[in-house]
């Protein structure tokens, strides 16, 4: 097979390209690892995660594991999924976009670095980027940077416990708003309305964009766009004039094939993404393809995360809605961002024991038990805090040879510690809460343990100088002049925000800039 352009990876930022480029009349070929999931069998999809099975890990051996070493580990199970539509069949679906000071830190706060475009740069395609995952939200959150349209679908109500929320953040001055989503809160682009049945890791209804309903089918539509699923890509081989002239991938039969374009896109996830650069060696490149500056893997970020629920007397009818619907991105703009981490409060609508928690620790039988549920459940509120974590070169990506996956290809090693400013920015996040949980009459006000988010960030970030960046700001490989890396490996910092809107507004950016040079505008 050859084509104009070979996208590897199908989900978020492979899928927002190929539906762009095909647009386009561009011949594309996209090799994606996973399978298709069949939308019909969602409904058995529901009750494997019911049982707490992962209905998105791949069948194959060891293609999901990876090692990882540092203080704290992080581990790939469940942070992200394998198919097409990518890790957007698993998410939650809040997207926000980026403040624009997260773009600017060292400018504003002397931490980290600028990143090579602003968000007046961005904004448009944010615009298009919501219209496109049907993005609900209202414009009441005053910490937002400016906006050239409205949000296309209105917000979700605030639940019962938001309201509990906004009278004890209005006592104590905190501001409280909508929480932006991906999700139906009517119908949209033929998909349905969001029923609130709280399975949102799988959604049944298909309210929930995912890149397999909302971008896949329109562009196969285009007859340019052809998705070859269960095809793992192996690695990339590159020719003595240092450009890409093929993707050596493998099916379940682990026969190797090659697929030649012209332009190579790879759309792979901030794990993925160097782990094929980094197996892609030659005597050209003999430390990884595109990796002349050394950085391919390192700046790894995520967001680090604790939850603090308190108990209170009055019931919060919890477990109702299956997402949050209020939030506040306070924190995240104002304080001492170069004295610890921006964070977000997230108010959660489900925290504390479910009743079936409470039954199986109960001990109880019969009316003892009835009687315990009902005292017991619904009585506790929960706020999640998500923070921005500083790129640290130390925090990397690497091959680790002595474990395979089911290729025989070494998994990726990763080496991952969060530092004293994300630390004091969580610190700060848990007094902001329990002030909250306070002024609400909380009582038994806990802390959970230090957890990371499902968002992986900063491997082979962008930049003006290819000394310290691997991509420039169109995306485009320093390096290899038809080789693009899509996604939030690209990342210069991780903003408290969730990463995705970004990711797809940064891919149909970087989809225009290939077509341009496709066709052969000169401005390119
Ligand atoms: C549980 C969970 C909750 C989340 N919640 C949110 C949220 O609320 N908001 C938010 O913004 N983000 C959220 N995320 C993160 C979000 O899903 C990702 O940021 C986004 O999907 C990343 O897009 P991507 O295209 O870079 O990678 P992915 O969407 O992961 O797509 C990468 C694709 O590449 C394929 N692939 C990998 N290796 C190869 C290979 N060698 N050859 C071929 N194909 C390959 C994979 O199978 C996958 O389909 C969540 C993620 C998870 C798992
Ligand atoms: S609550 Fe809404 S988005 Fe979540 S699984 Fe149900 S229908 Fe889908």
């Amino acid at each position: 097979m050859d084509a104009d352009v070979c996208i590897v990876g199908g989900g978020a930022a492979g899928g927002i390209m190929a539906l762009e480029l095909g647009r386009r009349g561009i011949r594309v070929v996209v090799l994606e690892s996973g399978p298709r999931h069949d939308f019909a069998q969602r409904g058995a999809y529901v009750r494997r995660y019911l049982r707490h099975e992962d209905p998105w890990r791949s069948r194959l051996a060891g293609l999901d594991v990876n090692t990882g070493s540092g203080r704290l580990r992080y581990n790939l199970e469940g942070r992200r999924a394998r198919g097409v539509g990518g890790s957007t069949l698993h998410w939650e679906g809040y997207t926000l976009r980026f403040h624009e000071s997260d773009f600017r830190v060292r400018s504003l706060h002397g931490i980290a670095d600028d990143w090579p475009i602003s968000y007046v740069d961005l904004e448009p395609y944010y615009a298009r980027a919501e219209i496109a995952l049907g993005v609900a939200g209202a414009p009441d959150d005053p910490w937002a940077s400016p906006r050239s349209t409205g949000f296309p679908l209105p917000a979700f109500p605030f639940s019962h416990s938001d309201g509990m929320f906004a009278g004890a953040c209005g006592t104590l001055g905190i501001g409280l708003h909508h929480l932006p989503q991906a999700r139906n809160s009517v119908p949209y682009d033929g998909r349905a309305q969001c029923k609130a049945c709280a399975t949102c890791h799988v959604c049944p209804t298909g309210a929930k964009a995912s890149i397999d309903l909302t971008h896949v089918p329109a562009a196969e539509a285009t007859g340019n766009v052809r998705i070859l699923s269960e095809a793992t890509a192996l690695r990339l081989e590159s020719d003595r004039s240092g450009e890409v002239r093929a993707a050596v991938y493998a099916q379940p039969d682990r026969v190797e094939r090659r697929l030649s374009a012209r332009t190579f896109v790879l759309a792979t996830g901030a794990i993925e993404n160097p782990r094929l650069l980094l197996l892609s060696k030659s005597s050209e490149f003999p430390d990884g393809l595109a990796n002349r500056s050394g950085l391919v893997g390192t700046f790894f970020m995520s967001h680090p995360g604790i939850e603090v629920t308190g108990r209170v007397k009055e019931n919060v009818y919890p477990y109702r809605i299956g997402f949050s619907t209020a939030m506040s991105r306070q924190f995240a703009t104002e304080g001492d961002r170069a004295g610890r981490a921006a964070f977000l409060l997230e108010f959660l609508n489900s925290a504390g024991p479910t009743p079936e928690g409470l039954a199986v620790t109960s001990g109880l039988t019969g009316e003892a038990l009835r009687e315990h549920v009902r005292r017991e459940f619904g009585r506790r509120l929960g706020i999640r805090i998500y923070c921005d974590q500083l790129p640290d070169q130390a925090n990397r990506v690497s091959l680790n040879p002595r474990v395979r996956d089911y290729f025989g290809t070494p998994v990726p090693h990763i080496g991952y510690q969060v530092g004293r400013y994300e630390r004091d920015g969580l610190d700060e996040a848990k007094r902001v809460a329990e002030s909250i949980l306070r002024t609400l009459g909380g009582t038994d006000i806990q802390s959970s343990g230090l957890s990371m988010a499902a968002h992986q960030m900063g491997t082979h970030r962008m930049g003006h100088d290819p000394k310290t960046s691997v991509a420039d700001p169109n995306l485009r490989a320093h390096d290899v002049p038809n080789l693009y890396l899509a996604g939030s490996g690209c990342f210069v910092t991780a903003s408290s925000s969730p990463p995705t809107l970004t990711i797809a507004a940064l891919a149909i950016r970087a989809a225009e800039h290939i077509a341009s040079r496709l066709r052969g505008d000169s401005k390119f």
